[in-house]
């Protein structure tokens, strides 16, 4: 029997599991691997973290379901990828041997590139539904004492969406608490202008959050670089287009939340050939890995070229379309090569992402990801909001029935009016 396991139950790997599953009919075993028993639904993050949502709301656990559905389970996680000898250590010591890999950690949280940043520093983080716990109980301390706010994300980040979302949510959350007027929110980037979203600005991102951020009172800083984080100040140089610093800014705070830059997780990273020098699994397009083509990425944990040249490091978002699209051309080429074919599958890569604001928001769509593109749309309304929800309920209803459907094709890309996008291509044979 072929033995094909996942590494990390995220956003993509549980769905990689089901589609996989489906895909080998019964010819194959499946067994994913995680940190942890539960699947927790990282774009509500947000939410959570200023009491919208509970933890409880946003997580699942996984066992009973994969259980059900004949997916094997080792919450115990990855010490060490072996790709040579086909098997992973695990961290209680035990090993598993695969003919297939599909790795889906996401990403590790550089929070130690920069004095001072993240949760066990001096800034908030709602990367994990539990960083996100812990600014709950930042946000309640500040619409008990309010003072001032910076938000954003630090060079090498590859996730604006989600700091833009935040400063929004914050934003309306404050207004409800009636603290707005004492709070000033400062908006903290490296791109190189707003709504640049390592995407080099889709539609015209650039005007629409400029303006939304006028019109809620943020003030912003871009080609920022934060160079430490001191206890209730930051400590900013913002740099010209030649890179040289041209200003130095020391922010006061009552409260921070910045979004770090992103690396591999340990248990690849180093790995000759598998990874780049930054630990992302490096892959073909057909989301396989040439040193070990029985080795296959998806999600944030992939290795994706930037857009272009920035004054400071700034990268590409993988949002959960995008994804969903690798999943869907990994299990189709994984079923191709165990029925002795070639992988002919290609992910779309579209970048499909909803900014949700709290009661309204922007949502975008780049196809392809690097300009001049065939869609290049972005559009602000309160059905963002309403999308949004929708997406979350959608998704873990899909997670926890073991379905692998894709939410942004049966509805979000309905509601966009871009229904003409594929999420793969499958190539001629030859
Ligand atoms: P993850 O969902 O992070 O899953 C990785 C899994 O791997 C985790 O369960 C982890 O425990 C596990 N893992 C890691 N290391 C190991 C190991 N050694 N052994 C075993 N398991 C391991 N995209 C959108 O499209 N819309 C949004 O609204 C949106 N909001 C976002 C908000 C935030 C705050 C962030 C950070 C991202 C957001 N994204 C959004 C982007 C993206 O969709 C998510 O980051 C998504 O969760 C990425 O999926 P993933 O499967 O790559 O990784």
């Amino acid at each position: 029997m072929t033995e094909v396991v996942i590494l990390g139950a995220g956003l993509g790997g549980v769905i990689m599991a089901y589609e996989i599953k489906d895909k080998l009919r019964g010819g194959g075993n499946v067994t994913i691997i995680n940190n942890g028993p539960t699947y927790s639904f990282v774009p509500s993050n947000p939410w959570v973290a200023v009491g919208w949502r509970k933890t409880a709301d946003v997580t699942v656990e996984l066992a009973p379901i994969l259980a059900k559905r004949d997916i094997g389970f080792r919450p115990e996680g990855a010490r060490r990828v072996h790709p040579e000898d086909n098997r992973i250590e695990l961290n209680d010591g035990t090993e598993l041997s695969y003919d297939y890999l599909v790795i889906a950690t996401g990403p590790d949280l550089a929070f130690d590139e920069i004095e001072g940043l993240g949760p066990e520093g001096n800034t908030q983080s709602i990367c994990m539904v539990d960083h996100a716990e812990r600014a709950r109980t930042a946000f309640d301390e500040l619409v008990r004492k309010p003072g001032p706010v910076v938000v954003g994300a630090v060079q090498g980040a590859s996730c604006f969406g989600p700091a833009y979302e935040f400063a929004f949510v914050l934003d309306t959350a404050l207004r409800q608490a009636k603290v707005r007027d004492q709070v000033p929110i400062t908006f903290v980037t490296p791109e190189p202008y707003v709504g640049h979203l390592g995407l080099d600005g889709v539609g015209d991102t650039k005007g629409l959050l400029e303006s939304a951020m006028r019109e809620h009172h943020i003030k912003w800083i871009t080609n920022a670089r934060t160079a430490k984080v001191a206890p209730g100040v930051m400590h900013v140089e913002e740099v010209g287009d030649d890179g040289a610093v041209k200003a130095e800014h020391e922010l006061p705070f009552a409260y921070s939340m910045m979004l770090p830059a992103f690396r591999g997780v340990a248990a690849v990273a180093g790995i000759d050939g598998l990874t780049n020098p930054r630990g992302f699994i490096q892959i073909d397009k057909h989301q396989r890995n040439p040193a070990f083509p029985n080795v296959f990425g998806i999600g944030v944990c992939v290795a994706i070229p930037p857009v272009g040249k920035t004054p400071l490091p700034v990268g590409v978002p993988k949002t959960g379309f995008m994804i969903e699209s690798m999943v869907t051309a990994t299990a189709h080429n994984i079923a191709a090569l165990v029925a002795g074919e070639e992988p002919r599958a290609v992910a779309t890569w579209n970048a499909v992402c909803l900014a949700d604001f709290g009661d309204s928001g922007i949502a975008f769509v780049a196809q392809p990801q690097l300009p001049p593109r065939n869609v290049n749309w972005s559009s602000q309304g309160r059905w963002v909001h309403a999308a949004k929800i929708g997406f979350e309920k959608y998704f873990l209803h899909k997670v926890r029935q073991g379905k692998s459907e894709t939410f942004y094709e049966n509805l979000a890309l309905d509601l966009l009016g871009v229904k003409k996008l594929k999420d793969i291509h499958i190539e001629p044979a030859e």
